[in-house]
């Protein structure tokens, strides 16, 4: 694999509300998914936008992509995908998981059992006919050179996808961060007594070391175009 067979699809839009901004004016947000040509198959991170119910519809205001377009952007179908990842299971993220029953789908066994537990998603985007998790407790090799590591923080079974490419790792970070920028802010974080800083200093994420060991060349977001590089 190369850096280059990591690339990221277009799933829609939202319009952010003013109620949750804190900048005085709503906000246009991304949703971006990640498919990554591994050697073994197509690996998908995210789905994008599911149908939460009208309430949701009306506060978010949701465009969507349709997959086959997103992914034939791409160049690939629906069934060119052999497996699922979703950095965690809120609507955003699950949308389209039933257009790939049946195929693996990787998830923290802690995001699956919050997400059954109610009050957090739309549950027929979780147990559809066909669902077929593949439950992670940490990290795992889940393809060769495919790693998901646990990055809590925006949900507590949250997780990104690390890639061994031949030309470096690159770093699905999903949500683990918002924006490049907190993710930069994060990673000097975690640096800084190497750096020569003495406290007080922030507190870098709990995982954001081992992240780093991966020595990622790229980190890409599921809510920002914008791309970390060291
Ligand atoms: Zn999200």
């Amino acid at each position: 694999m190369r850096i280059d067979d990591v690339r990221r699809i277009d799933l829609g839009t939202f319009v952010r509300p003013v109620e949750e901004t804190g900048t005085g004016e709503p906000r246009v947000e991304a949703v971006y998914g990640y498919v990554v040509r591994a050697p073994d198959g197509v690996l998908l991170l995210d789905t994008g936008l599911g149908d939460a119910g009208w309430e949701t519809e009306e506060w978010y205001r949701p465009v969507r992509v349709p997959m086959d377009e997103a992914l034939g952007v791409a160049g690939l179908t629906t069934d060119d995908v052999s497996l699922i990842v979703n950095c965690h299971l809120h609507f955003d993220h699950i949308g389209g998981n039933p257009r790939f029953a049946g195929r693996p789908l990787f998830c923290q066994r802690r995001e699956l059992d919050l997400a059954r537990a109610g009050d957090y998603t739309v549950p027929e985007l979780v147990d559809f006919a066909g669902a077929s998790y593949e439950l992670i407790d940490g990290e795992a090799e889940i393809a060769p050179g495919v790693h998901v590591v646990p990055t809590p923080g925006h949900v507590d079974g949250h997780q990104s996808v690390v890639v061994v490419c031949d030309d470096g790792s690159v770093v699905l970070a999903g949500q683990a961060h918002d924006s490049a920028s907190q993710w930069s802010a994060d990673a000097l974080a975690a640096q800084a007594p190497r750096l020569g800083h003495r406290t007080p200093l922030p507190d870098p994420s709990p995982w954001m070391t081992r992240i780093l060991d991966f020595d990622p060349r790229r980190v890409v977001f599921a809510h920002d175009a914008a791309v970390w590089v060291p």
